[in-house]
């Protein structure tokens, strides 16, 4: 039977690669809700090429959507409105998949939404899972919702991990034979970087990442390496393992894309072409699997696979996590919206690259912790950190 498919964060990099897999099997799928923030007129197109039944978008698009829908002719899509309208696509009763591929915090309701209404939820938005950790987790056992990693590095440890190991309670520790997380990092455009060469990048050379093709805010997470943080935190909650058992390794290459190693010897990794192609569709077919137009892996191309260890004085970010995910509570969230905030800030050359993990800092030493018990409080904290965070910017620029 045809799955009917929301995409949350269509005009994204996820968001299109997700519909390059559902173009290719419209026996298999169909697009029932899509939203986007900016780039009305490339929405438009999507609506003109995939029909779907419903489309957000901020109050403030609704008019220039409206002039190109009608420019194409086209009056029966509905059209909803801001957070209201995310979260009612979301928790649709006629929506089977919520591709989560918001970037940031924007996104945590609407999938939390998704997973509250029981969806198979394609998790790309990693900061959503950063900030309500066991919430969206208990919700998600709660609800009988299926929450599939699309992050290249967590699909490949759920591929590695033996079939069951989702279905038992855990409480930290590894079980099944599974001694730890093998997690990798490309280490970015500035990997072989002097500390004194990262003062001065700017953010062209920070998006230019050498593997992945990606959005602008990813792009600087992992040039900064608070990718991998946010990442070290996304596995420690999907995965409920402790962050000790959370080993980063830098593979240049990403070929790749995350390993278990078992107390027995055995180290299980998965290989790929840098796509997210790949994870996506495995996500949308698990535990079937369909076919993408990644062409396969040619060992003889990729003949040197390289991995070093990270270097957190280059790269404080890494460690600025890995303390957050220590701390728990609503550290995750303290780390996350300041560093929306100061990777904003970057973008628009307010502050220097090395800035970005100071201000992440200095929120982190002045928001106080507390425990994520409710989304209110996480998100009350995500507001208050994004203050001290703006301060902050706006000090070191004076
Ligand atoms: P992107 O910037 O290309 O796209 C973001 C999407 O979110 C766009 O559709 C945009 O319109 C929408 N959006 C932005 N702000 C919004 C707001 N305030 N309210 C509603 N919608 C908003 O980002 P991306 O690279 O596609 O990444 C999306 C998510 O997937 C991120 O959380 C990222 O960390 C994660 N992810 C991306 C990749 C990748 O290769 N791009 C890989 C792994 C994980
Ligand atoms: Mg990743």
């Amino acid at each position: 039977m045809s799955q009917s498919v929301c995409i949350l964060g269509v005009t994204g990099s996820i968001g299109r690669s997700t519909l390059k897999i559902l173009e290719q099997h419209p026996d298999q799928y169909s697009v029932f809700a899509v939203t986007g923030y900016t780039r009305i007129e490339e929405l438009s197109e999507i609506c003109k090429q995939y029909r779907p039944k419903c489309v957000v978008v901020p109050s403030i698009k609704v008019e220039e959507l409206q002039q190109r829908l009608k420019a194409y002719q086209i009056t029966e899509i509905e059209i909803l409105t801001d957070e209201d309208g995310l979260i009612e696509v979301s928790k649709h009763p006629e929506v089977d998949v919520v591709m989560a591929a918001i970037v940031g915090a924007a996104g945590l309701l609407p999938t939390l939404a998704a997973v509250k209404a029981g969806k198979r939820v394609l998790l790309a938005n990693k900061e959503a899972l950063v900030m309500s950790g066991d919430i969206m987790l208990q919700a998600a056992q709660e609800h009988g919702a299926v929450l599939l990693p699309v992050d290249s590095e967590h699909n490949a440890i759920f591929q590695c991990l033996p079939q069951n190991y989702l279905q038992i309670e855990r409480q930290g520790e590894p079980l099944l034979g599974v001694k730890q997380i093998l997690l990798t990092a490309s280490g970015g455009p500035f990997l072989n970087h002097t500390l004194e060469q990262l003062e001065t990048v700017t953010p062209a050379q920070a998006c230019k990442h050498p593997n992945w093709s990606m959005g602008q805010k990813i792009s600087v997470d992992s040039a900064t390496l608070m990718n991998k943080g946010l990442e070290l935190i996304e596995a420690c909650h999907l995965f409920s393992i402790k962050e000790q058992f959370v080993t980063v390794v830098v593979h240049p290459q990403s070929i790749i894309h995350s390993m278990v190693q078992y107390v027995d010897g055995s180290t299980l990794a998965q290989m790929g072409n840098p796509d997210m192609c790949t994870p996506i569709a495995h996500a949308l077919a698990w535990p079937e699997r369909i076919q993408t137009h990644v062409p396969p892996l040619d060992l003889f191309i990729h003949s040197q696979l390289d991995f070093q260890a990270p270097d957190i004085v280059r790269f404080p970010a890494l460690k600025l996590a890995r303390q957050a995910m220590q701390s728990g509570g609503l550290a995750p969230s303290i780390l996350n919206a300041a560093n929306e905030i100061a990777v904003a800030a970057f973008l628009q050359e307010k502050i220097a690259f090395l800035e970005i993990t100071q201000v992440v800092e200095h929120t982190l030493n002045h928001v106080q912790n507390g425990s994520a018990d409710s989304i209110e409080a996480i998100l009350q904290t995500d507001q208050l950190a994004r203050q001290v965070a703006s301060q902050r910017i706006t000090q070191l620029g004076s």
